[in-house]
């Protein structure tokens, strides 16, 4: 029996949310009906919601779900009905970077998280005045349900609140991921993070958890900065405007051994690489502006340095995410002090606060 649900749908780029009535099909072979209790928001909502990349509209966006199983399609055997779960990017499976255990790498990364339809071309949902797109990362879930698949559902025992449990999906596992997967750095070595949003912040908790030092944050913002020493800073830079990779060599004389981009920013990237130690190794993760282009001498890079790219974390949600859940367990990965929740009907006012600064990790409750 199709499932009758309420969907934020962006009808046109730029607009608000509009909540309306859709109806999701059946789950098919391989797919999971999923009751969604929690979704965060993430910066690649608002992102597509602001500009133009393709995405076919009306769409229902949203990729930090969590909640229940409802029903599963043919085949499914890792979930039942009842499991709590947490969504997370799709994979194929089948690709050679699948099978590699590299499935953010997917060569179907962008038919299965972008492309607005099922894998066979069908539009997922159907609203009031005709088809919905959706799908939005294997799942969609600024809705009351959605449905994904086995590859990206990720079973979670215990009873930790939705709103600590969504950002797992994809914020926590890109920032987390990227220093204990990418980088992987060893107590006592220097670690500096460009952007103390939801995914630098997680970034830099995840250094603090492993020892990292010393550990800097660098923001425009004052606020941020004192939370990060909070979570395991062990020193500031505010970014107003100064040169940053002198005013990281004043921290550590010899260079910085990691640092993380979350910013995106070319001149941020190009004051990063110029700050890393022999050796070093910096690692980007932010979508940019069509057009950015970052400057650097080569140079820069002589003495075994490394300037690389990460999707996700380099993480494989379905071990990665339980992992996260048991650092956050150990105390060693506090981010629910990142999270404020909205109820699902303020989704438009929580973007607005995020938009602004005024929140880190904004988290819709769909009850
Ligand atoms: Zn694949
Ligand atoms: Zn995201």
């Amino acid at each position: 029996m199709p499932t009758n649900a309420i969907a934020a749908v962006l009808r046109q780029r730029g607009a608000p949310y509009a909540l309306e009535p859709v109806v999701l099909a059946d789950p098919r072979p391989g797919q999971i009906l999923v009751r969604i209790r929690a979704c965060g928001i993430c910066h690649t909502d608002v992102g597509v919601q602001t500009y133009e990349q393709g995405l076919p509209l009306p769409q229902v966006l949203g990729h930090e779900g969590a909640g229940e199983v409802l029903a599963i399609g043919a085949g499914v055997t890792t979930v039942v009905p009842g499991d709590r779960v947490v969504l997370s990017y799709a994979s194929c499976g089948a690709c050679a970077n699948c099978v590699d255990d590299a499935p953010q790498y997917c060569a179907q990364f962008m038919a299965l998280n972008y492309a607005g339809v099922l894998p066979g071309g069908e539009v997922p949902m159907q609203g009031a005045d005709g088809p919905v797109h959706g799908a939005f990362f294997g799942q969609s879930s600024f809705a009351s349900h959605a449905l994904a698949y086995e590859r990206n559902t990720v079973k979670v025992d215990g009873d930790l609140g939705w709103d600590v449990l969504a950002p797992f999906g994809c914020g926590m596992q890109t920032g987390a991921g990227t220093v204990y997967n990418t980088l992987a750095p060893s107590a006592g070595q220097s670690l500096a993070v460009f952007g103390a949003g939801s995914v630098g912040l997680a970034a830099l908790m995840a250094a603090a958890d492993l020892g990292c030092a010393p550990l800097v944050a660098i923001d425009r913002n004052p606020a941020r900065l004192e939370l990060a020493l909070q979570l395991g800073a062990t020193h500031t830079l505010l970014a107003d405007g100064r040169d940053l990779a002198l005013a990281l060599r004043e921290i550590r004389a010899d260079g910085m051994a990691f640092a993380v981009d979350t910013t995106g920013v070319a001149e941020v990237i190009r004051a990063g690489t110029e700050a890393l130690a022999a050796r070093g190794q910096m690692a980007v993760l932010a979508v940019t502006p069509p057009g950015t282009e970052v400057a650097i001498n080569p140079n820069i890079l002589l003495g075994g340095k490394a300037l690389r790219g990460a999707v996700e974390g380099d993480a494989d949600p379905r071990r990665f995410i339980p992992w996260l859940i048991g650092r956050h367990r150990a105390g060693r990965f506090a981010h629910q002090r990142l999270v404020t929740t909205y109820p699902f009907s303020a989704i438009n006012e929580a973007v607005a606060d995020m938009r602004a600064g005024r929140v880190i990790k904004p988290v819709l409750l769909m009850d």
